[in-house]
C-alpha cells in the first residue's frame, strides 16, 4: 500500500544529514528545525500562520478547545472517515452528530449538514477524504449563515487546491477557521513517527492553539489554562523540511498512478472509479474504488492478495455504527450513502514508488478477474 523504504533511499543522504544534525545539537525538543518548517509549511499553504503538534488528532482536539465550545454543544462531522474527527469532539464531552457523505466524492454532503444544523450547533468538521477537497463553497455558505466555525481535516488533501466560483484557489486545509493535518508516514507529507498541524489564517486562533498545545502557558511555568503536551519533535521536523521540497514530486507520483488506474481500468462494468470533483484537485492520498453489488469485495480482496496485490478497507465500518459511539443520540441515525459505501469500498495501493511494471500487474491482475 505504501513503499516508505523506497521513498526513503531517493533521498537518504539528504535525509541522514539532516537527522545527524539534529543528533549533534541534541535540540530534540522545540529545536530550531520546528520554526523552520513551521515557516516553510506556511509559504507552502499561501501564507498561513501553522502550529505544528504531535499528531493529526492532537490536531482536532487543539483546533476544538481553541474555539471554546463549552460541553454539550454539538459539531457536525461526517461518519464515513477516520475515527479521530468525532473521537476528539467526545473526548471534549462535546456531541458529535453524524452525517451523510456524497456518494461520489465520499466527502461530506452539504444537504446533510444543513438537516443537522440545531440551536446546539457549534462547528462542522469537513474532512477532505482520499485526497480531495469537500465542497467548500457550499459548506462556507452554511457556516456563515448558521455562524458555525468550520474545521477542515486536511489530513489526506494536503496539497490539494480547491476552485470557488470566482475562480480563486485555496489550497486543503487554509479555508475554514482551522485546518487539521497530519504527518504519519504514509500521507502526503509524511514524517518518520508521528506528527502533525494546525493551519490557520487566524492569528488569534494560532496563538491560543500554540498555547493550547503547550500545557496552556506562553510563559514557562504561567499556565493560564488547561492545555496538553503536544510537539512534533525536533528530528521529525528536520525530516518534514527536506521532504516538504518534494511535495510536488510526490503528488506527481500519485497522479501518474492515478492516471494509470484511469485508463486501464475505466470499461469495467463491475467497479467504479474515484470520480474527481470539479471544484477540487485530487492528491490521491488513497485510490478507493466502489464494487458493484454484484461483486463479492471478500473474494475479489482474497483473490488480489493470492497475486501478491495489497489491498486495503477504508473504511469497514462507519462511524456512527461503532461499538464506542453507540451510547450516543445522534448515532442512531440511517446513513444511506456512508452504510452502503463501507460495504463496497476498496482502495488500490497508492503511493509515489509505484513503477510502470507494478502498476500493470495491478491492473492486468483485476482486470483478469
Ligand atoms: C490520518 C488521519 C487522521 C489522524 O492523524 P494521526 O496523525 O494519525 O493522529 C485524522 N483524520 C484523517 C482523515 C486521517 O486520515
Amino acid at each position: 500500500m505504501a513503499d516508505l523504504q523506497g521513498q526513503y533511499q531517493r533521498i537518504k543522504g539528504d535525509i541522514d544529514e539532516a537527522i545527524q544534525q539534529v543528533l549533534l545539537s541534541s535540540k530534540y525538543i522545540n529545536g530550531p528545525q520546528v520554526n523552520e518548517f513551521e515557516g516553510h509549511l506556511g509559504e507552502y499553504l499561501q501564507g498561513t500562520e501553522i502550529v505544528s503538534c504531535a499528531n493529526g488528532t492532537d490536531a482536532l482536539q487543539i483546533a476544538l478547545m481553541a474555539l471554546e465550545l463549552s460541553p454539550g454543544e454539538e459539531v457536525i462531522v461526517p461518519s464515513f472517515t477516520y475515527v479521530s474527527c468525532a473521537e476528539v469532539i467526545s473526548l471534549l464531552n462535546l456531541v458529535p452528530i453524524f452525517v451523510d457523505v456524497d456518494p461520489l466524492s465520499f466527502t461530506i454532503d452539504p444537504g446533510s449538514v444543513e438537516k443537522a444544523i440545531s440551536p446546539r450547533t457549534k462547528a462542522i468538521i469537513t474532512v477532505h477524504l482520499f485526497g480531495q477537497c469537500a465542497a467548500m463553497e457550499p459548506l462556507l455558505q452554511i457556516a456563515q449563515k448558521h455562524d458555525l466555525y468550520l474545521i477542515e481535516d486536511s489530513a489526506q488533501a494536503l496539497g490539494a487546491d480547491y476552485s470557488f466560483s470566482d475562480g480563486t484557489l485555496r489550497k486543503a486545509g487554509t479555508i475554514g477557521h482551522i485546518g487539521c493535518t497530519s504527518f504519519f508516514p504514509s500521507k502526503i507529507l509524511g514524517c518518520f513517527g508521528d506528527g502533525g498541524a494546525l493551519i490557520t489564517r487566524h492569528e488569534d486562533i494560532a496563538e491560543k492553539a500554540r498555547m493550547i498545545a503547550n500545557h496552556g502557558q506562553k510563559t514557562k511555568y504561567i499556565h493560564e489554562r488547561i492545555g496538553l503536551n503536544s510537539r512534533l519533535d525536533t528530528i521529525q521536523a528536520a525530516v518534514l523540511n527536506i521532504k516538504l521540497k518534494y511535495i510536488k514530486e510526490y503528488i506527481g507520483s500519485r497522479r501518474s498512478a492515478a492516471n494509470w488506474y484511469y485508463s486501464s481500468l475505466d470499461n469495467l462494468g463491475w467497479l467504479a472509479l474515484p470520480q474527481q470533483s470539479q471544484h477540487s484537485s485530487h492528491v490521491f492520498n488513497q485510490f478507493t474504488i466502489t464494487l458493484a453489488e454484484t461483486v463479492d469485495r471478500v473474494q475479489f480482496q482474497a483473490y488480489l492478495s493470492s497475486k501478491g496485490i495489497p489491498s486495503m478497507i477504508y473504511y469497514p465500518l462507519a462511524l456512527h455504527k461503532q461499538k464506542a459511539f453507540s451510547s450516543l443520540e445522534s448515532a442512531n441515525v440511517h446513513l444511506p450513502v456512508t452504510e452502503n459505501l463501507c460495504k463496497r469500498v476498496l482502495s488500490l495501493p497508492m503511493h509515489t514508488e509505484l513503477e510502470l511494471d507494478a502498476l500493470e500487474y495491478i491492473t492486468d491482475a483485476i482486470r483478469a478477474f
